[in-house]
């Protein structure tokens, strides 16, 4: 069970866009821009420790800037993730969303040797878990993959950016690292 599907439906509770922080990689944010149009500035912001108490201390994705720390995030209004409809619960940028939330609420086992074993449903994200349908696993650990490779290239950028120097950074700034030519607001 897992290895080929795993049982699953999503019921379009809403949970996870409106309870749960979305943390997308600098692909997921070109990806978005790219397939939205959106000014990045605006969907995104940086949020503090406090805010997300769920991520250790040691994530190799959080930024230094003035001696503290901050994670990018999607933007979120009261009703949660700045791209959820509040009334029809869908998704404004379905087709270009972040892959994390293409992977919720599927969790990963693979052998000692790295290899992939299978999937089930995370037992502690929060959603209702309904099994009423099949989802092939194929496509979810290509997606798995993906992502991996994509966390390694934003690591990277963290790294550049936390170990700049420059005595006006700004965190910002780190969203000019990936995306040129789009004007922050004022
Ligand atoms: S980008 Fe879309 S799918 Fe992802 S959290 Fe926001 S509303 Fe939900
Ligand atoms: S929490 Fe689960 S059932 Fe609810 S919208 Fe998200 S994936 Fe679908």
């Amino acid at each position: 069970m897992g290895k080929d599907t795993v049982h699953f439906k999503c019921h379009h509770c809403g949970h996870c866009c409106r309870d749960v922080i979305c943390l997308p990689t600098p692909w997921d944010v070109i990806r978005l821009v790219r397939e939205t149009g959106k000014n990045p500035y605006e969907f995104l912001e940086f949020i503090t420790p406090d805010q997300i108490s769920e991520v250790a201390k040691s994530d190799p994705t959080w930024l230094l800037c003035g001696g503290k720390r901050y994670m990018m995030a999607l933007r979120r209004f009261e009703h949660g993730c700045c791209f959820l409809h509040p009334k029809t619960l869908h998704c404004a940028a379905y087709d270009a969303r972040p892959l994390l939330c293409r992977l919720y609420p599927f969790d990963l086992h693979e052998t000692r040797a790295g290899e992939f074993k299978s999937f089930t449903l995370h037992s502690n994200v929060g959603c209702p878990r309904h099994r009423d349908a099949l989802v092939p696993t194929a496509p979810l650990y290509d997606l798995y993959l993906t992502d991996r490779d994509h966390q390694e290239d934003y690591m990277d950028l963290v790294g550049v950016f936390n170990r700049s120097r420059a005595r006006d950074k700004q965190i910002c700034d780190f969203i000019a690292m990936f995306i040129a030519g789009i004007a922050r607001p004022k």
